[in-house]
């Protein structure tokens, strides 16, 4: 998700079947699901041991297999289980019987196993700015306009009013809960549901505070239009409540359990310390300047909005590599996504699972990357993700490209089947560090259960020999065991 590559798929899988990786119209695939999903059987194995209380790894490829019976969805969810992975089926109202029919397949196949049912609710949400003259700005005129800031290349967005959506909230709440109602009069329910409602409702950035104060109805609902921290409570205030009361509330009221979340919705310590492919800085925004990196001030917009799972976002989106002078490239990468994975994990509450987005290929490259921005390596981003597990994420949902599937999922399941061995330590245990080394360094992570500290430790230095982490009141020594965890006894 969140690339502006998705938007060409018909291109891309012409490209596909020209280069030989997908099954030309005639020739039918062997497997009854879809050729994303058997890519995915196909590049991992079964779990040593079953993943019992563990919540799965998500994988962008492991959802909507096509249309399967109740024997085959039954052995694909199963299939995926023994993996670890969770089917996830998207709900979508353009296409409701055939997109209900096929959730529901697999929801109840889900069902008979007792596995989590997991559901993809993005089009659903989409979209409060659907093009009404009615949810633009207005200029002095009286002249309706568009904020176009959050254009791509790729697709035009049509950001309007924030204080225009009001009559939208209805219409969308129940693109939500005709799904919803059919599985609970099904008998059925969600397990875990996510959106990725991104570029469309109330937003602060790129050119939003500047359209707002051109608009007459905006600039009356502000004591100082010109005052961006007033700007920004309001939007985001209003956009966590639209999420709540279209999203959260529907589902939530049908099913008290469910984790639900949205792409890039996560508690932190006010500032982001990424950009998502369509953001861009503005001068004189507020931020924290750390080399070339740019981190903006961030509105607390999780609690309002009701969601039970935080969805943190980890990628090595391209400009990255370019913000830091460190001479190790792959600390670059490390650097800044440690950064945001501690960052959520330190600000979310204990009882908020962590559900963190990942992706190991540079992520939304321009047409002509610069050489210079080297790939993350495979070893430096299975550290990462190791000591993501170490910092509170608790499921890893990878999002790749169709190109990318096979070795992306092998790279995130082999850290997922490895840690399985610790999973009591990443469902109960307690994270000790979030520290993030300014400099290449020595990176460790632990997590603490009962009187055992299971640790794991990464140099990006050459030849340092024990370290000593505080802990509590105590200090411990963590030897050097490269690409391995240790459980150390604690007095
Ligand atoms: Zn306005």
């Amino acid at each position: 998700m969140a690339s502006p590559a998705r938007c060409f798929p018909l291109a891309w899988s012409g490209l596909l079947i020209v280069a030989g990786l997908l099954p030309a119209a005639d020739q039918k695939p062997a497997a009854a699901w879809s050729p994303r999903v058997q890519a995915v059987l196909e590049a991992i194995q079964p779990l040593p041991s079953p993943r019992r209380t563990r919540l799965p790894l998500y994988l962008w490829p492991a959802s909507n297999p096509g249309r399967l019976d109740d024997a085959a969805a039954e052995q694909l969810v199963r299939e995926l289980d023994r993996r670890g992975v969770g089917l996830i089926s998207s709900w979508s109202p353009a296409k409701r019987e055939t997109s209900l029919s096929q959730s529901l397949s697999i929801a109840r196949a889900q069902t008979r196993l007792g596995v989590p049912v997991n559901v993809n609710a993005t089009a659903c949400l989409h979209k409060f700015f659907n093009g009404d003259e009615r949810t633009a700005h207005v200029d002095d005129a009286g002249r309706p306009f568009w904020d176009e800031s959050f254009d791509t290349n790729s697709s035009k967005h049509s950001i309007g009013c924030p204080f225009t959506l009001d009559f939208r909230v209805a219409a969308i709440r129940e693109q939500v809960d005709q799904f919803a109602r059919a599985y609970q009069q099904a008998g059925l329910k969600v397990d875990f549901i996510f959106a990725d409602w991104e570029i469309d409702g109330p937003l602060d950035y790129n050119g939003a505070h500047a359209a707002a104060q051109r608009c007459a109805r905006c600039r009356k609902q502000f004591q100082d239009p010109a005052n961006f921290l007033e700007f920004q409570k309001t939007v985001r205030d209003l956009r966590s409540r639209l999420q709540r009361s279209v999203f959260a509330n529907p589902i939530l009221e049908r099913f008290p359990h469910a984790l639900v979340g949205n792409y890039a919705v996560y508690p932190h310590d006010g500032y982001r310390y990424w950009y998502d492919y369509f953001e861009t800085f503005a001068e004189g925004q507020p931020h924290i300047a750390d080399q070339r990196a740019r981190y903006r001030l961030w509105a607390q917009e999780f609690p309002a909005t009701g969601y039970t799972c935080a969805m943190p976002v980890v990628y090595t989106w391209y400009p990255t590599y370019t913000w830091y002078d460190f001479d190790n490239g792959d600390y670059r990468w490390f650097y800044n996504m440690l950064l945001v994975a501690s960052n959520a994990g330190r600000s979310t509450p204990a009882e908020i699972p962590i559900v963190s987005f990942v992706h190991w290929n540079t992520t939304a490259p321009p047409r002509d990357p610069d050489p210079a921005v080297k790939q993350f390596s495979r070893q430096a981003y299975q550290e990462l993700l190791w000591h993501m597990l170490l910092r509170g994420t608790d499921a890893l949902f990878l999002w790749c490209m169709q190109t990318e599937d096979a070795e992306e999922c092998r790279l995130v399941h082999e850290v997922y089947a490895e840690a399985q061995q610790y999973a009591e330590f990443l469902n109960d245990g307690k994270p000790v560090s979030f520290e993030v080394p300014k400099r290449p360094g020595i990176v460790v992570s632990g997590i603490v259960r009962e009187n055992q500290l299971l640790v794991r430790r990464t140099d990006f230095v050459e030849g340092r020999g024990d370290v000593a982490i505080p802990l509590g009141t105590r200090t411990i020594t963590v030897q050097p065991r490269p690409g391995k965890c240790q459980v150390l006894a604690l007095d």
